[in-house]
């Protein structure tokens, strides 16, 4: 990313990470200073790319929360780390951004390949069915 900004003359960076990525050490707080310094230290104090990461003290669902008092288009935003044509529903940021709509009762527009929350109930209507029922007694 750093690189990236270097090469288009991008000195600022916003970034939209938030408190549910921190479990990887790229996306804590220090290692975006570390970047700032590092840059600033191979291209001087005027062509240092400095990061901005707004959202990384609140987690997701904050961060939809905000979106929806914004108005976002949530249909027109992408999550998936795999690419695609649709949200693959399985890889981390996938799940993360369905937990969090899931959490705050909320119905995300886009598609998944693979929907967790669909799997899990269609696991709960097989349980609360009669006939396992009458396998259970
Ligand atoms: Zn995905």
């Amino acid at each position: 990313m750093a690189s990236w900004a270097l090469k288009h003359d991008i000195v600022d960076v916003y970034y939209a990470v938030h408190s549910n990525d921190a479990v990887f050490h790229d996306n804590h707080a220090s290692y975006f200073e570390a970047l700032h310094t590092v840059t600033v230290e191979c291209e001087g104090d005027e062509y240092g790319v400095t990061f901005h990461t707004p959202y990384l003290s609140i987690n997701k669902c904050a961060v939809i929360q905000k979106g929806m008092g914004l108005g976002v288009p949530f249909g027109d935003t992408w999550s998936c780390a795999l690419g695609g044509t649709v949200h693959c529903g399985v890889c981390d940021p996938c799940r993360d951004r369905r937990t969090s709509f899931e959490i705050l009762g909320i119905k995300d527009p886009v598609l998944y390949e693979h929907d967790i929350f669909a799997e899990s109930r269609e696991e709960v209507n097989i349980l609360e069915s009669p006939k396992h029922i009458s396998v259970v007694a």
